[in-house]
């Protein structure tokens, strides 16, 4: 009986153990269904419109080693399991976000976000705009997440890779740029997020204390600028890379896969 027992317990830890997810988020067309084509099939295939989404199971390439395994040889089993992982597309459309977001809140194996942005879209108002929003939505979730832990210790950190893609293109930004223009946006939405919430408190005759509650601002420093570090203080590190899914010399994504490759 015991061997049985053995085996079946052995059987339901392998079916349930869940592999280290990456959520791929970002605004419609950034590259997020084209980077999953990538990882599943190692090549590159024309993508649609992403309206679902995507769960696919892959491996990190062998080019790379996981942080946690760097003192295993390859061949050894352990080597093997510890490249797994899950890459979870989410719908970058407008209306679809909040199945994004309730994902990154529930889930407990998320070991890191890749916000894939087209670099050549934030290059103008409209695309950077809309980017800026998103993001500032997603790091907002997270410091509410973290800031909302029960327990003393507080959540395990989720970093976020803010993966600067397209940049085949030649007017695409460069990634310091992206960052800049990124963090410049984001001050303004949360700058004009806290002035809508007071108006409206304004309007509904709320009281100041309340409105100071549900302010909800990102980051610290004061009514300054926001900048990407304040994030380290509600546990998430956010770095730009650039990179490219597809592109006339093929694709380059290996900065996107060594920052993969730390968070395992
Ligand atoms: P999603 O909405 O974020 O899933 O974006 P998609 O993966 O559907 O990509 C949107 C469009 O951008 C598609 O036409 C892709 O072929 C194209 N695309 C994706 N990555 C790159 C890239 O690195 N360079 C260029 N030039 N186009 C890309």
């Amino acid at each position: 009986l015991l061997p049985v027992l053995a085996h079946l317990f052995l059987y339901r830890k392998t079916v349930s153990t869940a592999l280290p997810t990456f959520l791929l988020i970002g605004p419609s067309g950034g590259g997020k269904t084209a980077l999953l084509t990538l990882a599943e099939r190692k090549a590159v295939v024309p993508t649609h419109t992403s309206t679902s989404p995507l769960a696919i199971e892959t491996q990190l390439p062998e080019d790379y080693t996981p942080s946690s395994a760097h003192y295993r040889s390859a061949g050894d089993p352990s080597y093997e399991r510890a490249r797994r992982l899950l890459l979870l597309d989410t719908p970058g459309h407008g209306k679809l976000r909040h199945y994004a977001t309730k994902q990154l809140i529930e889930s407990k194996n998320v070991r890191g976000i890749i916000f894939v942005v087209d670099a050549a879209s934030v290059a103008e108002e409209v695309g950077l705009s809309e980017a800026a929003e998103y993001l500032h939505d997603v790091l907002l979730a997270l410091q509410k997440r973290y800031t909302g832990a029960k327990t003393s210790k507080g959540p395990k950190e989720i970093p976020v890779l803010i993966a600067a893609n397209k940049m085949d293109l030649f007017t695409a930004l460069p990634p310091h740029l992206v960052e800049i223009q990124l963090e410049k946006a984001i001050s303004e939405v949360r700058k004009n997020r806290a002035k809508g919430l007071k108006d409206s408190g304004v309007a509904l005759g709320g009281e100041d204390e309340e409105l100071e509650e549900e302010r909800e601002w990102l980051g610290e420093g004061g009514e300054g600028s926001f900048k990407f570090r304040q994030m380290e203080e509600v546990g998430t590190g956010v770095i730009v890379k650039a990179g490219n899914v597809l592109g006339a010399d093929g694709t380059d994504v290996k900065g996107w896969w060594e920052w993969v490759a730390d968070q395992l």
